[in-house]
């Protein structure tokens, strides 16, 4: 049976988001998204609670060791077959669960707020995903954003030029990364740089920069469609000198690994990002349904499709749309804590969650007519803000790529 309930557990967390993203969030939703590149101060006054949610797992370091090396992690079809005995009869709700189940409720308040939020940033899953002990208390519970697109790497990573030099005890970083959401507020940088370019993917390592490393300059902060709120940085790395312990993982080019431990940050990540879109599909939802009451119509759950008014109709569609995408989601979260390989779950629940939420926003701006469209509403504002959603952390496209390379047993080279 599929429990739908919130884990009693997690209950006070939920609650907590709700409050922030009402009080906060909502109440600055606005004046951010006008107010492009200004720092959202309200923000800093929030830093305490969220140290209180990463001591109890609830934020930081999604998947902390759930996924990582050593840790249950196997390939697609290794995946397939029987679980070794100590991850049998796992059944637990833990820090995946509780992230997405937080992330969800604060993108209902506002997704762009949310993603410039201090102690937070995707850098902290890269860091939970490959850090070793030493690192992980060095970087933990810091602001880490992560740069790993370029400009000639978009959504084929293994293009990356970024190159990262040995120099004695130091590595030497050289290159430019784009559109690195919050890559100018964070603390560290977790920068993907390859040791080799000869040595393709299997030489391309993620290393910890402090922003304040005089070899690591801010070039330009976007203007953008939506989430406002969140700036989204360019970043040139210029004879960039890190201490060598500053890189994530191993520093050995394994031949025929690919992208070995990189990669596994993504299945932390990706569930979360389908989080956000649940959460800003459920706040045009709700507004949708307040709107149309107002307007007189009604939904009415007891009649057939057939019998209800066309856009009382369409809205049932949508939500049971949004259902899917949220047991989808839950599911790949459920698993990363389980260590149950989830990489075509976090995949599926990111391609539907972001097409489900884009789709939604646009739709809810539809039936609500010019008032959806205008300033007076956030439903412009938020149809605007979930694009982002189904484009970082993976494309659309690009997850259902990966979706049908798992299904089909195929490799990145046999199906591109
Ligand atoms: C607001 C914002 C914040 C961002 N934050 C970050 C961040 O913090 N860190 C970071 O590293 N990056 C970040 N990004 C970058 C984002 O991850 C990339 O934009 C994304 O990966 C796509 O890359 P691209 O823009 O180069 O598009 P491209 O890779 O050039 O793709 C263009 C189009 O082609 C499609 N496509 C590409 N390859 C294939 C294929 N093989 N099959 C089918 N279709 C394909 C894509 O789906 C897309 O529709 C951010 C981007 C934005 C807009």
């Amino acid at each position: 049976m599929i429990n739908l309930e919130t884990p009693r557990k997690f209950e006070f967390l939920v609650s907590q988001a709700h409050q922030v993203a009402t009080e906060i969030f909502r109440t600055n939703s606005r004046k951010y998204d006008r107010d492009e590149h200004s720092y959202p101060k309200e923000l800093d006054m929030l830093a305490a609670m969220i140290d209180g949610m990463n001591a109890g797992g609830a934020l930081s370091g999604a998947g902390a060791g759930s996924v990582g090396e050593g840790n249950g992690t196997r390939t697609a079809r290794e995946g397939h077959g029987k679980q070794p005995a100590r991850d049998r009869d796992v059944n637990r709700n833990a820090s995946n669960m509780a992230s997405l189940l937080g992330l969800t409720e604060l993108s209902w308040g506002d997704v762009g707020l949310l993603l410039t939020m201090p102690r937070q940033g995707l850098g902290q899953a890269a860091i939970a995903a490959v850090a070793n002990e030493e690192q992980l208390k060095r970087f933990g519970g810091k602001w880490a954003a992560m740069a790993i697109t370029e400009p000639e790497a978009g959504s084929d990573s293994a293009a990356i030029r970024t190159t990262a030099t040995l120099d004695g005890d130091e590595y030497v970083l050289n290159g430019e990364k784009i559109f690195v959401t919050a890559g100018d507020r964070a603390e560290l940088i977790v920068v993907w740089a390859t040791l080799d370019h000869e040595q393709g993917r299997a030489a391309i390592k993620s290393f910890v920069v402090e922003r304040d490393n005089p070899g690591l300059i801010l070039e330009r902060l976007e203007h953008k469609l939506g989430i406002r709120a969140s700036d989204t940085a360019d970043l040139r790395l210029d004879d960039c000198r890190i201490p060598k312990d500053n890189l994530l993982g191993s520093p050995e080019i394994e031949r025929g690994r690919g992208f070995a431990g990189v990669m596994q940050t993504f299945d932390n990540t990706r569930p979360l990002v389908a989080g956000m879109a649940i959460g800003v599909a459920r706040a045009c939802l709700e507004r949708t349904r307040e709107l149309l009451s107002e307007a007189g119509v009604e939904i009415d759950y007891d009649l057939p499709p057939h019998a209800q008014v066309a856009a009382a109709s369409e809205f049932i569609a949508m939500e049971s749309d949004w259902e899917a995408s949220r047991l989808l989601t839950m599911q790949a979260a459920w698993m990363a804590d389980n260590k149950k390989p989830n990489s075509l779950q976090a995949s599926m629940a990111k391609a539907k969650a972001g097409r489900t939420a884009t789709d939604i926003a646009l739709r809810c701006v539809a039936l609500c007519g010019s008032i959806g469209y205008g300033e007076g509403e956030l439903l412009e504002k938020w149809a605007r803000d979930v694009k982002i959603l189904d484009l970082f952390e993976g494309t659309q496209q690009i997850q259902l790529l990966i979706v049908a390379r798992q299904l089909l047993g195929k490799t990145s080279a046999e199906l591109k």
